[in-house]
C-alpha cells in the first residue's frame, strides 16, 4: 500500500488521476466526488484482482445524532442462526460459505501440489489469493444486505456489546466461533447511520442465561437446546431470540435513562414508543 497524504491541485481529469511523483495514471471512476469535497489523502492498495485508489474526502455537512425512537429491536449473534432478532426475525448462516470454503480448500491443495516458486505454483497461488478476495467481499455483501433488512424493521436498534462476550464466554463462547460478528456490528452501525436509526451497544453478559419474559435466571444452556423454556413464568421462545429480547429490555432500560438524564438538559420529550412485538 502506497499512501499519498496530499494531491496536487486538480488532481482528477476524466479517467485520470494525478499521483505526485507518478503522474497522471488512468482509473475507473467508480464513485463520483462531491464537488465542494476536498481530497485530504489517497491510498493506492494492490489486491489480488488489482489496483485501487481510495480517496479521503472532507466536506462541510453537519451530521445530525439520530434519537431512539419509533420500534426498538434488539439483535443478537446466534448460535444456531447467523443472527436473531427480538421479534422473531431470523438469518440462516448462508449455505454458500461452507460452499466457497470447500472451493478454498481444493484450490489450496492444489498450491501445494506444485513445485514451490515454479510458474504453475505462482498461477495456483493467484487463484487462492483471487477467492480470498471474493469470500470478504461476498461476506460483506451479505453483512450489508443483513443490516438493510433489520434496519427495514426498526427505528431503534440495539446490540450486544461484543468486545465484552469474549471476556464473559470465554474460549467456547460465540466469539470463537465465527470472527465476523465484529465486522457486522461495525457494518451494522454504519448502515443505521445512514439509514437514520438509532444504535446502540448494551451489556452482552448472560443474555442466553436470563428469562426475557419475567427476569428469572433460568442458567446456562447447553449448545444443543434450541428452545428457551422459562420454569417460572414458562415463557417459551427460540434460545436465540430470547437472547435478542434480553438485549432489547436492557437497551430499553438503558435508553430510558439517557432519555430521562436528556429531558432534565435540553431535550425535552424525545419520543419513545416502547412497542415490543414479542414481549
Ligand atoms: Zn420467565
Amino acid at each position: 500500500m502506497i499512501v499519498f497524504p496530499q494531491l496536487g491541485k486538480e488532481p482528477f481529469k476524466p479517467g485520470l488521476v494525478k499521483l505526485p511523483v507518478i503522474g497522471w495514471v488512468k482509473f475507473r471512476h467508480s464513485r463520483d466526488i462531491p464537488a465542494d469535497g476536498i481530497v485530504k489523502q489517497a491510498r493506492v492498495v494492490k489486491r489480488s484482482s488489482g489496483w485501487y485508489v481510495m480517496l479521503t474526502l472532507q466536506w462541510n455537512v453537519s451530521v445530525p445524532q439520530p434519537m431512539p425512537y419509533g420500534e426498538a429491536l434488539g439483535v443478537d449473534v446466534g448460535l444456531m442462526s447467523f443472527v436473531a432478532a427480538s421479534n422473531g426475525y431470523c438469518v440462516k448462516r448462508p449455505k454458500f460459505f461452507v460452499d466457497l470454503q470447500s472451493k478454498l480448500k481444493l484450490l489450496q491443495q492444489r498450491v501445494s501440489r506444485k513445485r514451490l516458486g515454479s510458474n504453475n505454483w505462482h498461477k495456483a497461488q493467484q487463484k487462492v489469493a483471487k477467492l480470498h478476495e471474493h469470500i470478504s467481499n461476498t461476506r460483506i455483501d451479505f453483512h450489508w444486505k443483513v443490516a438493510h433488512e433489520l434496519c427495514n424493521q426498526a427505528r431503534t436498534i440495539f446490540v450486544e456489546d461484543l468486545n465484552l462476550v469474549g471476556l464473559s464466554r470465554g474460549m467456547l463462547g460465540k466469539h470463537s466461533l465465527d470472527a465476523g460478528w465484529g465486522q457486522f456490528f461495525s457494518i451494522l452501525e454504519q448502515c443505521c447511520f445512514k439509514r437514520n436509526v438509532y444504535f446502540q451497544k448494551v451489556e452482552s453478559k448472560k443474555t442466553s442465561q436470563i428469562c426475557p419474559n419475567c427476569e428469572t435466571q433460568t442458567g446456562k444452556k447447553y449448545l444443543s437446546e434450541r428452545v428457551h423454556v422459562c420454569s417460572n413464568c414458562g415463557y417459551r421462545t427460540d434460545r436465540d431470540v430470547a437472547a435478542a429480547q434480553v438485549v432489547l429490555k436492557r437497551g430499553c432500560a438503558a435508553v430510558g435513562q439517557t432519555v430521562k438524564i436528556l429531558a432534565e438538559g435540553k431535550f425535552i420529550g424525545i419520543p419513545m414508543k416502547q412497542e415490543s412485538p414479542c414481549l
